[in-house]
């Protein structure tokens, strides 16, 4: 089981994981739009991607306008949701023309009513063509950069097979503050191949240089069937011990707490009101349109499907186009609806992945009954381990020895969520 935010909830993995819950009223809508080109594919990726760089402008064209197409396509299955937040995730958005980028932002507010505040996202990886564009997103109508920074050590970024360097990262962090964005995160990376706990002890005191609004910071996780994958079972692959990963945890939630981000979610850490208005939306399974190849989207269905229902577009971007282009849904294959059992199992290890936890009772009021009377043993058992804590009215946290073995938890639901006919 892999991290839910728009940076990783890409994959059908990780996406069978997220639900919309129907008795909670949110009337609010997620847009994520998946930009599926990188400079080159790194070795340890899973998402939909693919190597094009310099990006086709006439392949960008097409997608930009396949994008919008399909955004047209949907808006209704959507009703009339308010615009909470808009994600231009990747691949590498940043390496699409400004102009594009304000084509689908005006496209989105155009198409979804606008909350007051709507969080706009883009995703930056660091090199010298889009730190130049970076003013130019800011004046398209973006107000957020997450910042693919990785690491800070040229050793690092090196064996993780990534395409820049600690050079451009720095002159990119610059770049945004210069530009004047004001709500900045970055990605930081932990437990790679060469990585020691000196290292990414540097790479967290250089991310604070630029006082981040935001960090989200992922072990590595090598996924099946990707290079790292070959290359570790070839026992190629020389990974940081266990214990030392956990310690790179450890250090980094302490260094950010006396930093003053908080860790409001197992891998992200914000200042206080910086907390990503998108990613949010996964943990709390509100609705989420996702377009583009690859993406997820999540459906306010209410006739026989009480807990919602999802799906994935095609993965491919010829067959996107052509379904894009004859008017048919890129959703591949029917959506998939949710059992009463996996949006159970869901409800749980989702809300356990954030600092507020799960709250008993808006867990009954979603499914007429508490936490204990569907998972009495499951958190017994985390009880006794210590990894979970209990309040006096069923309120469920993670410890923090539940936080560092976070999958063994969560897999006590999930094994309950496949277990309903
Ligand atoms: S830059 Fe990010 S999205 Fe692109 S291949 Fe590398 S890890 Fe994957």
């Amino acid at each position: 089981m892999t991290i839910l935010t728009a940076r990783e909830a890409r994959t059908p993995e990780d996406l069978r994981h997220i639900s919309a819950p129907m008795d909670i009223p949110d009337l609010t809508l997620g847009v994520y739009v998946h930009l599926p080109f990188c400079e080159r594919v790194c070795p340890y990726c899973d998402f939909t991607v693919f190597a094009a760089r310099p990006l086709d402008a006439d392949l960008e064209r097409r997608y930009v306008a396949g994008i919008l197409a399909e955004m047209d396509q949907r808006h209704c299955d959507f009703g009339s949701r308010k615009l909470a937040s808009l994600y231009l995730g990747g691949g590498t958005p940043s390496l699409f023309q400004p102009d594009s980028i304000a084509q689908i932002v005006t496209a989105a507010f155009a198409t979804f009513a606008p909350q007051d505040a709507v969080e706009v996202t883009l995703e930056v990886n660091p090199s010298t063509v889009e730190r130049e564009r970076l003013p130019a997103f800011l004046a398209a109508g973006v107000n957020r950069f997450s910042v693919g920074v990785q690491s800070f050590d040229d050793r690092v970024l090196r064996k993780l097979g990534r395409a820049h360097r600690r050079e451009e990262c720095l002159a990119t962090l610059h770049a945004a503050r210069r530009a004047g964005c004001t709500n900045l995160s970055l990605d930081l990376i932990y437990g790679a191949p060469g990585q020691t706990l000196e290292s990414f002890e540097r790479d967290i005191e250089e991310a604070l240089v630029f006082s981040p609004q935001h960090i989200s910071a992922y072990s590595l996780s090598i996924e099946d069937k990707t290079p790292f994958a070959k290359a570790a079972a070839r026992g190629q692959l020389a990974l940081p011990h266990e214990e030392e990963v956990v310690t790179m945890m450890e250090r980094l939630a302490d260094r950010l707490a006396a930093a003053g981000l908080h860790a409001y979610e197992l891998s992200n850490y914000a200042v206080p009101g910086a907390e990503s208005v998108h990613n949010r939306r996964y943990w709390m399974r509100q609705p989420v349109l996702g377009l583009g190849v690859g993406a997820w989207s999540t459906e306010v269905v209410s006739v026989g499907a009480p807990y919602g229902a999802r799906g994935a577009n095609v993965t491919e971007v010829a067959v996107y186009f052509d379904r894009i282009a004859t008017g048919r849904s890129a959703i591949e294959g029917a959506l998939e609806v949710l059992r009463p059992a996996t949006a159970r199992g869901e409800a749980m290890f989702l809300a356990l992945r954030t600092a507020e936890g799960l709250k008993a009772h808006a867990f009954a009021r979603e499914f007429g009954a508490p936490p204990r009377a569907f998972f009495g043993p499951a958190i017994d058992a985390c009880l006794a381990a210590g990894l979970l804590v209990e309040s006096t009215d069923g309120n469920l946290v993670l410890s923090a020895k539940g936080r560092l073995l976070a999958n063994s938890v969560f897999a006590q639901f999930v094994e309950d969520s496949s277990s309903e006919a």
